[in-house]
């Protein structure tokens, strides 16, 4: 049986696939005493109770029994190590890039102006203030795409960005800042080319002098159902000023652009050990590239990096992004705790069963995404960045809450990864999707653009994925399209409301 250590100081190692009682770890010298569930931890060393179990060179935890090697390791038999205290981090300065430069150093994209990030995509997005527009946002969306969209052929979509956010919500809680800010980035997110259009109700608390400036607010951008005739007059309202902004949109050409103007975001889902092993250090090394080639690379998932996050403040440039980590962390935490619950929340019975024992081990392979540049930036939720290079972005782990924040932040692709499986995806920019393993490659045969299986048999490197992701992403960013925007698959857009609802 196959089976991977990561790092000379680790303890216990990763089987590939399912094995039996009495198999061999093959190169280790050891026979198995139990049968190990694929991706999960056998022993390499006697382990006594309170001996730290180490993987990624990292503690995860303490051995609640003893165990010889060859015994199988699960999530019951490790207890959390304490977690890293916020106040204690420290700006290391560190990180590094790649010491190769990739070919391909530009890429044809939708600029936006001066200061802003390209389109990858040209889409005519719909914001709505509040979730009472959605049915009849819906049926114009419908009636546009059939009816006026195909006299504009340059325009890829008409992307009616419909949320639950809006109204029934404590909109003054200092909190409620998170789920304004988003609504108000995502409708100026680059793929839609500084053409915004609101569909508001009328009496909402999401008013829409929260979402757009003084100017913006006039008869060019904005229908208030409240102030139309009947359901027809809304529908007219709205398909009117769509042909308007279409007409605008359709005059947009790629040209040829630096990676400066690239923005592009990575988180995973449904993650497994292996996650951290093929898919994640793959994309790590592909957003290495990036960074250095000038691109902004965007990865998140506060609760997932929070038992490693004095490795990502390791990796800060200057006191202030430490300073704001530091703020953005102790914020979740006080989130998390005003609910009585922990880290140990996260990860999901699904993580468990594909071996992931503990909240550090996930954290490990989930910064992987990020590979080793330098941390030139921190976010908040749905703030948007004001350097290149690699940015934590800080956003729950929530696939479907994730996504959308950073689409708020502002990018134009993004990069998933999974080990379980999950069709996610999200329709206002392409996603690329990952799997760690051949099995669900198998399965899942036309749900995944890239299958890193290969680096866990060893036939393919880190860096032979990180390469080819490198490319299908700039090929993405030029038009191509991934599996899921192939099937016109996409979740809904959960914007991130911290706030109480009323
Ligand atoms: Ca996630």
């Amino acid at each position: 049986m196959k089976a991977i250590k990561v790092n000379a100081k680790d303890n216990v190692a990763v089987v590939i696939a399912p094995a039996k009682k009495g198999e061999e770890l093959e190169g280790f010298g050891i026979t198995l005493l139990d049968d190990v569930p694929q991706g999960h931890k056998a022993a390499l060393v006697p382990l006594k109770k309170g001996d730290a179990v180490t993987r990624y060179g990292v503690t995860l935890g303490y051995m609640m029994v003893d165990v010889e090697p060859g015994n199988w390791i699960n999530e019951h038999m490790i207890e959390l190590p304490p977690s890293p205290v916020v106040a204690d981090l420290k700006c290391g300065k560190k990180g590094y890039y790649p010491e190769e430069n990739p070919e391909r150093n530009t890429w044809m994209g939708y600029d936006n102006g001066p200061g802003k990030y390209a389109g990858t995509r040209n889409i005519l997005g719909i914001s709505t203030t509040v979730q009472c527009c959605a049915g009849v946002l819906r049926y114009a969306t419908e009636k546009i795409k059939k009816e006026i969209l195909p006299k504009y052929p340059n325009v890829d979509d008409v992307d009616a960005l419909i949320h639950p956010y809006g109204c029934g919500v404590a909109i003054n809680a200092p909190d409620a800042v998170i789920p304004i800010r988003s609504v108000r980035n995502i409708a100026r997110n680059p793929n839609f080319g500084g053409e915004l259009m609101f569909v508001s109700l009328g009496c909402e608390k999401l008013s829409l002098d929260k979402v757009l400036d003084p100017e913006e607010i006039n008869d060019e951008n904005v229908v208030v159902l409240q102030e139309c005739q009947g359901f027809t007059g809304m529908v007219d309202a709205i398909c009117n000023m769509a042909e308007k902004k279409l007409k605008i949109l359709n005059e947009r050409k790629r040209t040829r652009l630096p990676l400066s103007k690239l923005c592009v975001g990575t988180q995973c889902g449904g993650s497994d050990a292996f996650s951290g092993l093929s898919a994640n250090p793959s994309i790590g090394y592909a957003f290495d590239l990036l960074a250095k080639g000038g691109a902004t690379c965007m990865f998140s998932e506060v609760t997932e990096v929070r038992d490693g996050v004095h490795i990502i403040a390791d990796r800060c440039q200057d006191e202030a992004s430490v300073e704001k980590l530091k703020k953005e962390i102790s914020w979740y935490d006080n989130y998390l705790a005003k609910a009585s619950v922990d880290r140990s929340a996260n990860p999901t019975p699904g993580n468990k069963k594909g071996g992931l024992s503990n909240i550090v081990e996930k954290a490990c392979g989930s910064i992987a995404k990020s590979g080793n540049s330098p941390i030139m930036q921190i976010l908040g939720p749905a703030e948007l960045p004001t350097r290149s290079g690699m940015t934590f972005a800080a956003t729950p782990a929530s696939d479907i809450v994730c996504g959308p924040t950073q689409v708020a932040s502002g990018i134009t692709i993004q990069v998933f990864s999974t080990g379980r499986g999950t069709p996610y995806s999200l329709k206002e920019v392409p996603v690329i999707k990952l799997c760690t393993r051949h099995d669900i490659k198998v399965q899942w045969p036309d749900l995944f653009d890239i299958d890193t299986g290969d680096v866990l048999t060893g036939e393919k490197t880190i860096q032979e994925f990180g390469h080819q992701l490198y490319n299908l992403i700039l090929d993405v960013a030029e038009g191509k399209k991934p599996c899921a925007e192939k099937l016109g698959i996409y979740n809904d857009l959960i914007v991130d409301n911290p706030a109480p609802i009323t």
